[in-house]
């Protein structure tokens, strides 16, 4: 859905409830706070009053759309605007598109990658997979001139992923690159029994041979052996850095996990037809999707 298609489909706050409403309750309302659906309907104020718990409440509560003084049609224009922006857009950028102060795009966009999560991404990758490990964020060293080739050594912060080859990608910060850690995440994230990893001769691989099919790509050589390559996810580190090099400027370490889990997001429903709808029933916390 791009931001046309959201004015035409949602030209008033009233036309952005109905659509919530019946992504929440599918025409049976329930009361967020106590679960009871015996609740009457006050349409003038859009609210529901609960007759079980004496309360009244909109479709908002308990959801990233709750207690915000903004127009929904802002919100939903947002989640287009984010969803589409496949090097992600910074909360300047998004104050501009949106007519809001910054610290207001900054905390939409917060919002809006709460609902950036994918629920049933406990599917392990298969058949075969590349893995590499990069390094984001920090200062490069000063004196250093060129960067060192992975960065490995410097003070960035590594972060580790696997790419099924047309599927999807997992990616994560971690602690160190050392092989225990780098084992524990590929065996979280891909059917060791099954799958093929291709990585680069990283001594932290060394020992992958013990438990899954693994085959190493030298960088040094300059010809890729027919599928003997780690372009997938080098691809993928390229778009993240990218993304956060040129619109988040200030990534804090804090905030890292966030905008990887956003960048993962994108990529693994980059076919997926109605995206707007499937991140609006995560901001609603609708789970089965
Ligand atoms: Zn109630």
């Amino acid at each position: 859905m791009n931001i046309v298609q959201i004015y035409k489909q949602f030209p008033t706050q009233n036309d952005c409830l109905d659509y919530l409403e019946h992504v929440r309750w599918q025409g049976k309302p329930r009361c967020p706070y106590c679960q009871s659906d015996r609740v009457t309907p006050m349409p003038k104020e859009r609210r529901h009053h609960c007759n079980n718990c004496n309360t009244s409440f909109s479709v908002t509560v308990g959801t990233i759309f709750h207690r915000t003084r903004l127009d929904l049609q802002k919100w939903f224009l947002a989640v287009a605007l984010v969803l589409n922006a496949k090097k992600g857009i910074s909360a300047r950028q998004l104050a501009r598109d949106l007519d809001v102060n910054k610290d207001t795009a900054w905390s939409m966009a917060m919002r809006i990658r709460n609902a950036m999560v994918e629920r049933n991404d406990r599917k392990l990758l298969e058949g075969v997979v590349e893995m590499d490990e990069t390094y984001i964020g920090g200062k490069p060293r000063r004196g250093a001139g060129v960067e060192t080739k992975r960065g490995r050594g410097t003070n960035k912060v590594p972060v580790v992923g696997v790419v099924e080859r047309g599927g999807k990608v997992r990616a994560k910060l971690v602690k160190d690159v050392k092989a225990k850690t780098l084992a524990s995440f590929v065996r979280e994230h891909v059917d060791v029994k099954s799958a093929t990893v291709i990585t680069d001769e990283f001594k932290g691989y060394i020992r992958f041979a013990a438990f899954v099919n693994h085959e190493t790509v030298n960088h040094q050589k300059w010809y890729v052996e027919g599928n003997l390559h780690t372009n997938s996810v080098e691809s993928f580190w390229s778009l993240l850095k990218r993304g956060i090099i040129g619109q988040y400027h200030k990534v804090s370490i804090k905030y890292l996990p966030r905008y990887i889990d956003e960048f993962c997001y994108r990529y693994n429903n980059r076919q997926t037809a109605d995206l707007f709808d499937q991140t609006i029933s995560h901001a609603l916390g609708v789970i089965n999707v």
